[in-house]
């Protein structure tokens, strides 16, 4: 393509809310054959809700939640900002506000660790409490189960190396998913779910959106290493992400597209912003990038 072409090219985008930062971003766009989509805020809505909560103690919900956001209200993870959410709900309608914690610990992919009132908290996956030797109930077992079948993430919360409830966050698949999976199917193009969440939840959603290969409890190193991979087996491949943890992989892939509604580092991070966070423009992004190259030079 001529300079000029790729200038159109670039100038349509922008007038859709597509940032392509360059023409070597068109050219990777229109060579694309493989997208690796990032789950949650990605093809999910991405602000997920508490739907269920199961507490196993002698214990009142507002406590329970007074101890779980006393120990959130310190992370930024879309989970954890649906417990300070819900918390809030529960304990406001009771004028109540939560305790301090103290030595707070974030464990990438894993949850979280605090000291609230003398007890030793941890909420996090399943993941983190075995990690922590914590024992996990049938009782709480069936409840992450019926949760991940549901595609919902299950949470685990737990005093003092004891369980003490379980709750789900539900965050559901973007309206438009599944056809945007579907129409580049026909383009030829394979879709790839990659998440640090669970394998249960993880296929539940991929299972919605219509993506049929799915890679689960994957670290924010692990997701690069897949795109790496992909390239060496001949694919060119776009990262589709909005968070922090998906920097490597966006940095890593050929073309790295970041939802605009995402983290300023994966903003950064990517070749392409999708500025309305639709996955449709997805398609609009490479369309163009095959316009753009297919014209006589
Ligand atoms: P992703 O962004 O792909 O969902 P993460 O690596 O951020 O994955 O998190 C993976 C999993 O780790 C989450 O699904 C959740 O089970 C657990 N997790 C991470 N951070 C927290 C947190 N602050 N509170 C509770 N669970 C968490
Ligand atoms: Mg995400």
């Amino acid at each position: 393509a001529t300079p000029t072409a790729v200038m159109v090219g670039t100038g349509v985008g922008a007038t859709q809310g597509v940032l392509i930062k360059g023409g070597k971003a068109l050219e990777s766009a229109h060579k694309v054959n493989c997208i690796v989509f990032d789950k949650t805020g990605t093809l999910t809505i991405g602000k997920p809700v508490v739907v269920t909560t199961k507490i196993f103690k002698t214990m009142s919900i507002k406590n329970f939640y007074a101890f779980a956001a006393a120990a959130e209200v310190n992370s930024e993870h879309p989970i954890a900002k649906a417990i300070v959410e819900h918390a809030k709900k529960i304990i406001e309608e009771q004028n109540q506000s939560w305790p301090e914690a103290h030595n707070f610990v974030s464990v990438s992919g894993h949850g979280v660790t605090a000291m609230v009132l003398n007890k030793e908290i941890m909420v996090g996956n399943k993941k983190m409490m075995l990690d922590h030797n914590i024992t996990i109930s049938a009782d709480a077992e069936e409840i992450l189960a019926e949760a991940e079948s549901l595609a919902q993430t299950g949470i685990l919360v737990s005093l003092d190396g004891e369980v003490a409830g379980v709750l789900a966050v539900s965050d559901p698949v973007k309206p438009g998913a599944n056809e945007v999976i579907s129409i580049l199917n026909s383009m030829k193009i394979k879709s790839i779910m990659v998440t640090g969440d669970n394998w249960g939840t993880a296929n539940s959603i991929a299972r919605q959106a219509g993506i049929e290969t799915v890679i689960a409890e994957a670290q924010p190193e692990t997701k690069a290493t897949k795109i790496k991979e992909l390239q060496a087996s001949g694919y060119t491949v776009a990262m589709v992400g909005d968070g922090i943890n998906d920097s490597p992989a966006l940095v890593a892939a050929d073309v790295g597209m970041a939802i605009g509604a995402g983290t300023d580092i994966a903003i950064e991070a990517a070749d392409i912003v999708l500025m309305k966070s639709n996955l449709e423009d997805i398609i609009i992004a490479i369309d163009l990038a095959n316009k753009t190259f297919s014209r006589i030079r």
